[in-house]
């Protein structure tokens, strides 16, 4: 049984600490897209974590945490994040990465940042992870899939992409000798003894467990709107976190994936640059972000303040049209208990024409939300544990947002712990799920 798990619009929905939830059931859980540029809060027995490029499912021991073929892989984050749970008392998780999967390095790093620099007011407000240099690399096959370090060739290969990459530093920033060829094989070596424990055939792993019946949780990293394919072109990441890239990046049947649950929140938010229908400012914006998450809605890795707005209707019935949604987990509907009445935008009108439809990125730049407004329940919901225990306003939200993007919600989150969290039996349909 696969189900992936998926965010359903802008990321930060808080997937990391459903993933957790459901990780407890799960033998297997894949990473399957992005690199260390998102942070998936999780809250446990252990503590708090930000986890960036490990699967959420390292804090259970009966877990095989696998990094597939599609993800960017960063070996210092990775080496990084698994001495962190160490000293922070968590036992040895089992990690397995994909010899397919691609190695993220420095000078990717390094390339993000001019890159930002050189746009200047332009600039996408990349996480300077190393993202997008990274996949244009891959994508130009000039870059070295870990398989590549134990093989013959890999000299010449670090020959050619010194001298690609100085050419390109030099004729995009006037950078003279940015990378040396010691320097890259030296990196490569170290990294190469390091990862040799980790290293599996991923494809034949998976597809062993699927042919076994074994329970697959497929995690992705941002949400539907990031999609590089049909998000918001580009302020977009450079892979796709939809559930359909799931099974082609870590080599699993498509008809394979029974269940996709879309994580959505019960407001919106959004980092970096680009459109962002009905954004909020002054104190409206400053005080729901005051209440967000855990601590507030700053980004889980460069802590930046997160944009702000009520909850869209149109971009989360797209986002979860795009995952092909079974089922949506709702979360931090907590975080609205302070208002008298909740706006929720159930339109756009651009250019005086009203629309349900999310249109092309250019028009979102002039698109105007219609709002309807429903009442609040102005109370503390986060210990609730039954769907009939909510108020009778908090049932109806939740009912009214499932209507709206015609997914069953079957999952509310009422705070970031992992038993606050409400299961509920939707009137539409329900699907398969571990
Ligand atoms: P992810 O990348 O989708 O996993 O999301 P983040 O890690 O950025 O964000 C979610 C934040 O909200 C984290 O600080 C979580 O601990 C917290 N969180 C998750 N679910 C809930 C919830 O239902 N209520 C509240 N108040 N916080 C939550």
């Amino acid at each position: 049984m696969v189900q992936a798990i998926t965010g359903g619009c802008y990321g930060d929905e808080g997937k990391g600490k459903i993933t957790d939830l459901l990780a407890s059931k799960a033998d297997y859980v894949v990473r399957f897209q992005g690199g260390a540029n998102a942070g998936h809060t999780v809250i446990n027995k252990y503590g708090k974590f930000v986890l960036h490029l490990l699967p959420s499912g390292v804090f259970h021991d009966h877990t095989v945490n696998l990094l597939a073929s599609g993800i960017a892989f960063d070996a210092d984050a990775f080496f990084s994040e698994l001495t962190m749970l160490k000293e922070r008392g968590v036992p040895t998780p089992k990690v397995l990465v994909s010899s397919h999967a691609q190695l993220l390095l420095p000078i990717h790093k390094r390339q993000d940042r001019l890159e930002e620099e050189r746009l200047g007011k332009d600039a996408f407000g990349s996480t300077l992870s190393g993202i997008a240099p990274f996949y244009a690399d891959k994508y130009a096959k000039r870059n070295f899939r870990i398989e590549e370090l134990y093989a013959d060739g890999l000299k010449e290969k670090i020959v050619r992409f010194c001298e690609d990459k100085n050419t390109f530093f030099h004729a995009f920033y006037g950078v003279e000798h940015a990378i040396t060829v010691p320097e890259v094989s030296e990196y490569l070596l170290s990294v190469r003894e390091r990862l040799r424990p980790f290293l599996c055939d991923a494809v034949s792993v998976l597809q062993e467990a699927v042919k076994n019946g074994k329970r697959i949780l497929l995690e992705g990293q941002l949400g539907s709107l990031r999609d590089i394919e049909h998000g918001v072109y580009p302020y977009v990441t450079s892979s796709s976190p939809l559930a359909g890239f799931a099974s082609a990046a870590a080599g699993i049947p498509p008809y394979e994936i029974r269940s996709i649950t879309s994580v959505v929140k019960a407001y919106s938010t959004c980092v970096g640059a680009g459109p962002f229908v009905g954004e909020l400012f002054g104190e409206e914006a400053d005080e729901l972000r005051k209440r967000g998450g855990d601590s507030g809605e700053f980004g889980a890795t460069t802590g930046r303040p997160r944009r702000m707005a009520w909850f869209d209707c149109v971009a989360a019935r797209y986002g979860c049209m795009l995952q092909g949604a079974t089922e949506v987990a709702l979360t931090m509907l907590d975080v609205l208990g302070y208002l008298e009445r909740i706006p929720v935008c159930i339109g756009y009108t651009i250019d005086g024409q009203l629309t349900e439809h999310f249109p092309e990125t250019h028009l979102l730049y002039r698109a105007e939300p219609v709002y309807y407004h429903l009442n609040g329940w102005k109370c503390d919901i986060s210990r609730i544990t039954k769907y009939e225990d909510l108020p009778e306003e908090a049932r109806h939200y939740v009912a009214f947002i499932e209507k709206q993007i015609g997914v069953p919600i079957n999952m509310i989150s009422v705070g970031p712990e992992r038993n606050q969290i409400i299961f509920r039996t939707s009137p539409l349909a329900n699907k398969e799920r571990l």
